[in-house]
């Protein structure tokens, strides 16, 4: 995808050079491989056990060379991306697992959480589907305005209440209204302030609870958004979020534009959570449904 053309440039350059023309694979051409890995914001802990099982097969098979080498590359990066559970497992055109599906929206501000929930929003819409969004991040008058214009772009109905209000109370309301309206999805935005990780929890939690008064499965989805391009902030964002709530899935922004796309190997990986989304862009198009073997392809073709 042309969307991630500099983070594949860059990933390319990096690793073809730590290989390129080497005959064996001694441990020269694996130390470059590993600095290569690192400076294409794969992580540190990742590139380690990316390097290790390479170890391992070279140890194997002795003679590899470089060809062999760049396809053992790319089955130990597959490796290390996370699968959703098949329970949980969809696209915006196959049938949801329940009716409504509540993804709950999370991450700090800035990040393109808005930009998004009105992405998912189109999609979901375009295949089909009835959507409602709720706007559960009262604390920014900017947010709810945002969200709003999201949702007249997408043509998708929005729940919200006046600024200040209690995030909870909106986030039942948006719940007990796609009941009756029996809509197909809700996306409910949240707060992303970080300042205060017993705040975040405490308020996680209790929006949580209510949305488990009208549906105690609820929520079906947690969706951590991170921005790509901060690149190993983004894996810091995630520790925290991690630890406040449970996160289920991963939507990883602004893909296009930066160079350091490895981070999602790094997220993956780390987390052990599936990374569903990815964003490529601004408009309502550029949201793509992650897909581990089309991405790792695309970092190596
Ligand atoms: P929020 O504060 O997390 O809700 O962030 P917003 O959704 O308002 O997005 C912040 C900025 O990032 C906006 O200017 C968006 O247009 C931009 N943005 C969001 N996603 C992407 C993306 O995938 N690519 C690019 N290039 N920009 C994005």
């Amino acid at each position: 995808d042309e969307g991630l053309q500099k983070t594949k440039e860059n990933f390319l350059t990096k690793v073809s050079k730590a290989i390129a023309g080497k005959s064996t694979v001694d441990e020269e051409v694996l130390d470059d491989l590993e600095e290569a890995l690192v400076s294409a914001d794969v992580g540190i802990e990742t590139t380690v056990q990316i390097i290790e099982r390479i170890e391992k097969r070279v140890a194997r098979d002795k003679y590899l060379d470089s060809k062999e080498l760049n396809s053992i590359l790319q089955q130990e990066i597959e490796e290390t991306l996370v699968d959703a559970p098949s329970a949980n497992s969809y696209d915006f055109h196959t049938d949801l697992p329940s009716k409504p599906y509540v993804i709950l929206v999370v991450g700090v501000n800035g990040v393109g959480k808005t930009t998004t929930i009105g992405k998912l929003a189109y999609n979901f819409k375009k295949a089909g589907k009835s959507v409602l969004l709720g706007a559960a991040d009262t604390f920014r008058a900017a947010a709810v305005d945002q969200l709003t214009i999201w949702s007249e772009r997408a043509d998708v109905p929005i729940i919200k209440q006046a600024m200040g209000s209690d995030p909870a109370a909106v986030a039942f309301d948006t719940v007990q209204s796609a009941v009756s309206r029996q809509a197909d999805v809700v996306l409910i935005d949240t707060a992303g302030r970080l300042h205060n990780k017993i705040h975040l929890m405490d308020e996680l939690s209790k929006i949580r609870r209510v949305i488990q008064k009208v549906i105690p499965e609820a929520p079906h989805e947690v969706l951590l958004v991170l921005d790509g391009s901060t690149g190993q902030n983004a894996l810091e964002q995630a520790k925290h979020f991690t630890a406040a709530t449970d996160v289920t899935a991963m939507a990883i922004t602004k893909l296009d534009g930066t160079a350091k796309g490895g981070v999602v190997l790094a997220i993956a990986n780390q987390f052990k959570i599936p990374v569903k989304f990815i964003g490529v862009g601004e408009k309502m198009e550029d949201l793509l449904v992650f897909d581990k073997h089309e991405f790792v392809d695309s970092l190596f073709s």
